[in-house]
């Protein structure tokens, strides 16, 4: 079975740099940052979109995850953001669950 690529870099098949790793939650670093700070979070386990959720655990994995990373790369104070896209409206290029976590520069509202 061929693995999607978000699954190829939580099985280190490809090389990224990982900034935050657990037993089930990968974050590392977009290769296309649009922020000075830009990471992607993942579940290790393979879910296509945010419609395909089975558990809810998966997001107080996530989230727990996002508030160590961005208290380990101290954006808490000034502020950071997080985006999901999800299908062709949203945005969502890669059919692996992942949430974008953004900080370093002041975003604007509402996203293009
Ligand atoms: P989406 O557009 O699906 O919300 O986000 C996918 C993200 O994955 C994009 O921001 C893109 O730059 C990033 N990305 C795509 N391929 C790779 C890769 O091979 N390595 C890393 N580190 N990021 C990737
Ligand atoms: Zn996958």
């Amino acid at each position: 079975m061929s693995l999607c690529l978000f699954c190829k870099i939580a099985n280190k098949e490809i090389v990224s740099r990982v900034v935050y790793e657990d037993d089930k939650i990968l974050a590392f670093e977009d290769i296309n940052p649009q922020a000075p700070f830009h990471v992607v979070v993942i579940p290790k386990q393979h879910i296509a979109t945010l419609n395909d959720v089975r558990n809810e655990s998966v997001y107080s994995d996530v989230f727990k995850a996002i508030g160590q990373i961005t208290k380990n790369a101290n954006l808490q104070e000034r502020g950071y953001r997080v985006v999901a896209n999800c299908n062709g409206d949203g945005g969502q290029t890669v059919f692996h669950l992942h949430f974008h976590v953004l900080g370093g520069r002041a975003f604007r509202w509402p996203p293009g």
